[in-house]
């Protein structure tokens, strides 16, 4: 029998299919000096259908973001047309001067992939679904410039790559991440030692294209509700 690594269900192995984290729509464009060993983690059919809706939402959001970047283009235009083939397409621009200035983005949607990738990434170092009595948050989430560095995303986000300590899954320009456990000792200190159960928390820490952030803390429920009152 296999483990998914989103549901953390047990399923056989001859229905295996494999999940790339980060979704494969990332790499559009690039070359396969940038697809150099990706995550690839092992998933049940209804969850690696499950998020076939919605892949595209971190690719678009991405695309929009482009800053002049030649690498990018052909990502660009698959996401222009992405969001252009929705129905809600007009709805979804915010103009001025008669240009586009933004395009509004499901923040479920984003969060929902979030969440996948670190569930992803979870599987990829403790070689196990996260358990099932964790709960999954976003701290922060959006521009890699601003908003991480805001209030407790800071703190989390200096603990889990401090030094810039980050992975890679295909190429530095796609995605860099990391993932650490967060344990009490009996000073003032946490340490990262790798024992989820006892963790107070599991931060990841992912940067999408160096361009879009975002924080998730996975733990049991009570820590967690803690940290979702300080961002109120
Ligand atoms: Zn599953």
């Amino acid at each position: 029998m296999q483990l998914c690594y989103n549901c953390g269900n047990e399923f056989p192995e001859e229905n295996i299919t494999r999940e790339h984290i980060p979704a494969q729509n990332l790499f559009v464009g690039y070359g396969n000096e940038y697809k150099v060993n990706r995550l690839v983690v092992p998933a049940c059919f209804d969850c690696n259908n499950q998020y076939s809706q919605i892949d595209q939402e971190i690719r678009d959001a991405i695309g929009v973001m482009n800053n002049h970047n030649d690498d990018q283009i052909e990502l660009t235009r698959k996401s222009i047309k992405s969001i252009m083939r929705q129905k809600n397409w007009a709805d979804r621009l915010h103009f001025s001067d008669g240009k586009v200035l933004s395009v509004n983005f499901s923040y479920d949607d984003l969060k929902k992939l979030h969440i996948k990738n670190f569930k992803g990434v979870f599987y990829a170092k403790y070689k196990r679904p996260l358990p099932k009595d964790f709960e999954v948050e976003i701290i922060a989430e959006g521009d890699e410039e601003n908003e991480k560095l805001m209030g407790i995303g800071k703190l989390f986000y200096d603990y889990v790559v401090q030094n810039d300590e980050f992975l890679i899954s295909g190429h530095e320009d796609i995605f860099m991440y990391n993932i650490k456990t967060m344990n009490p000792t009996d000073s003032e200190y946490v340490i990262d030692n790798g024992d989820v159960e006892n963790s107070l928390c599991v931060i990841g820490v992912f940067v999408y294209h160096k361009n879009l952030c975002s924080i998730v803390i996975a733990s049991k429920k009570e820590f967690l509700d803690r940290i979702r009152q300080k961002k109120r």
